[in-house]
């Protein structure tokens, strides 16, 4: 359509002409209310992981460009801020059913530029959506306290408010999920929005853009730039930015972390993740291989709360053939096609990244239990597939174990006792996720009590909080302190202002100055 053309985000799905005759669309820039051409000179491609055509291509903003876009962040921040509360929840009230009205429309994009299957990418908004329809509670979620007669005649109250312009940094593997968890949170508190998403997967994030224009929001309050390791610095180093929330690996991640820090700016960063299933032997053995397969090979491996390593304790290690045939009948194929369980990597590079990492564990004596590398998906043999695969015999010094592979390989150790499964666990940096499965309830008690971890799930492979909670990794998944979405986002782009304020009856008025601490 026309207006999809506009800004950039879905030519070429439209068309039926081979694809090396296909227009390839261009990503734009939101400046100010408009969907704009880059006049940069430099561009990257965006493939579909499928099949490894370029579907479009995004620009690397100048640095005029992304200055113009902050310039408009900063202008619109007072008006906006203003605003009553009550009308922003409006405007994201009517965000939310957009959202609703184009789910559809915005997973194609999702399967289209990341790969997952299509009604994994539905799940992807819709968790974002969530996301969303949690800010529309703003009013109650920016009360602030008060407390009277404090002293004689003196109360003391206070307000929350907005703190500037922010800007989001957003990671490849959820286009629509992650994105949600910021702008969204930011603007309803009255922030202005800059927003850099994944140069891998723009689509999506500019669809929501236009969504989000037409649900009402002011021109300038959001932004978009694009671009890579200029962008994200430009994000660190200007001055008018005074919160980023960054999600992605942890080499981006420390170094956000650290740049913004160090210029003034808070700073929220959610990283990498090796998370561990721990499987006792009394836990329902149907659910818990079930559960296992879905959350490791879900996604291909490409989720932060992936359940990437099993820890079979005791007699559960039985359980391995059932695992390994379970995890067979998964249908590896494009994102778009019928009955697909797993889709492609993001990229050529990730699946010899990831095709190199389940050799290393071979390597270095991992058993290989199921074998996905170079998996036959007809009509799609240049796409950047991996199959299931499962290593057994791994051990905490491997590199299968240390490295995160974010592919479909699960990775299983053993530990004889729970005890040991948790020591296990804290010794490794991360701490994401976990999950443990089991019917005894002491059992699981003990685990959640000890173990060191920030998302824990009971019988719940993917213990990702919905947004009334907080997203809650913590250790090497995790700098900051005040986390996404929940009432910690809220802490997170606001600020406290306190005002003590004392009325004195006319006949109580003070007759001497004050030179002591009040008390
Ligand atoms: P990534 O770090 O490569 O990219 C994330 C963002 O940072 C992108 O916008 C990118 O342009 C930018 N970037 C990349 N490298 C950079 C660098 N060296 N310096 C500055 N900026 C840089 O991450 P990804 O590959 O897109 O996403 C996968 C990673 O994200 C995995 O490690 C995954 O565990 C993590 N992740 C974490 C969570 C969480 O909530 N903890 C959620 C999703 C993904």
């Amino acid at each position: 359509s026309e207006s999809s053309l506009e800004y950039g985000w879905n030519a070429c799905r439209l068309s039926n002409l081979p694809s090396h005759l296909q227009f390839k669309p261009t990503t734009k820039l939101l400046i100010d209310g408009k969907f704009i051409e880059s006049k940069t000179s430099e561009w990257l491609d965006i493939h579909n992981p499928a099949t490894n055509e370029v579907v479009g291509r995004v620009p690397k903003a100048t640095q005029e460009e992304m200055l113009a876009a902050v310039d408009s962040c900063s202008r619109a921040y007072r008006p906006w801020s203003d605003t009553s509360i009550l009308s922003r929840q409006q405007i994201f009230l009517r965000y939310q059913q957009l959202i609703k009205d184009n789910i559809k429309e915005l997973a194609k994009l999702i399967t289209l530029e990341q790969g997952k299957t299509l009604a994994d990418a539905e799940g992807d908004v819709y968790r974002g959506l969530q996301v969303v329809e949690y800010a529309c509670s703003i009013p109650s979620l920016m009360l602030g306290e008060t407390l009277p007669s404090i002293t004689k005649d003196m109360d003391t109250f206070t307000y929350r408010l907005p703190i500037g312009v922010c800007a989001g940094i957003a990671p490849f593997n959820f286009p629509a999920m992650i994105p949600l968890w910021m702008f969204p949170i930011g603007m309803v508190c009255g922030n202005t929005y800059l927003m850099k998403p994944s140069e891998r997967v723009p689509g999506c994030t500019m669809l929501l853009a236009k969504l989000l224009q037409d649900a009402g929001v002011p021109d300038g309050t959001l932004n978009i730039i694009h671009g890579q390791h200029a962008a994200v610095n430009f994000i660190c180093d200007h001055p008018a930015i005074k919160a980023i929330s960054f999600v992605g690996s942890n080499p981006a991640g420390e170094h956000i972390y650290e740049r913004g820090s160090k210029n003034g700016k808070r700073v929220q960063s959610n990283m990498g993740a090796k998370n561990h299933g721990v499987v006792m032997p009394d836990a329902n053995k149907e659910n818990t291989i079930n559960q296992l397969v879905g959350a490791a090979f879900g996604a291909a491996g490409q989720r932060c709360m992936a359940l990437s390593t099993a820890i079979f304790v005791g007699e559960s290690r039985d359980w391995l053939p059932e695992l390994v045939e379970r995890s067979k009948s998964l249908r590896v194929n494009a994102g778009d096609q019928p009955g697909a369980d797993v889709g492609p990597l993001i990229s050529p590079a990730a699946k010899v990244r990831v095709q190199s990492l389940i050799q290393s564990g071979v390597d270095e004596g991992a058993k290989l239990l199921l074998d996905g590398r170079n998996p036959n998906v007809k009509g799609y043999e240049n796409g950047n597939f991996v199959g299931p695969t499962i290593l057994s015999g791994v051990l905490p010094t491997m590199k299968c174990y240390t490295e995160e592979i974010f592919g479909p390989v699960l990775v299983v150790l053993e530990a004889d006792t729970l005890d040991e499964a948790i020591t296990l666990i804290n010794n490794n940096p991360y701490g994401n996720g976990t999950a443990i499965f089991t019917t005894n309830g002491a059992t699981a008690r003990k685990y959640t009590h000890e173990v060191d971890v920030g998302q824990i799930g009971v019988n719940v492979p993917i213990p990702v909080p919905l947004p009334m909670f907080s997203f809650t990794g913590s250790r090497g998944s995790f700098r900051g302190d005040t986390n996404f979405y929940g009432k910690q986002g809220i802490s997170f782009y606001t600020q406290i202002k306190t005002v003590t304020s004392q009325w004195k009856a006319e006949d109580a008025t003070v007759t001497s100055p004050a030179v002591t601490m009040p008390t």
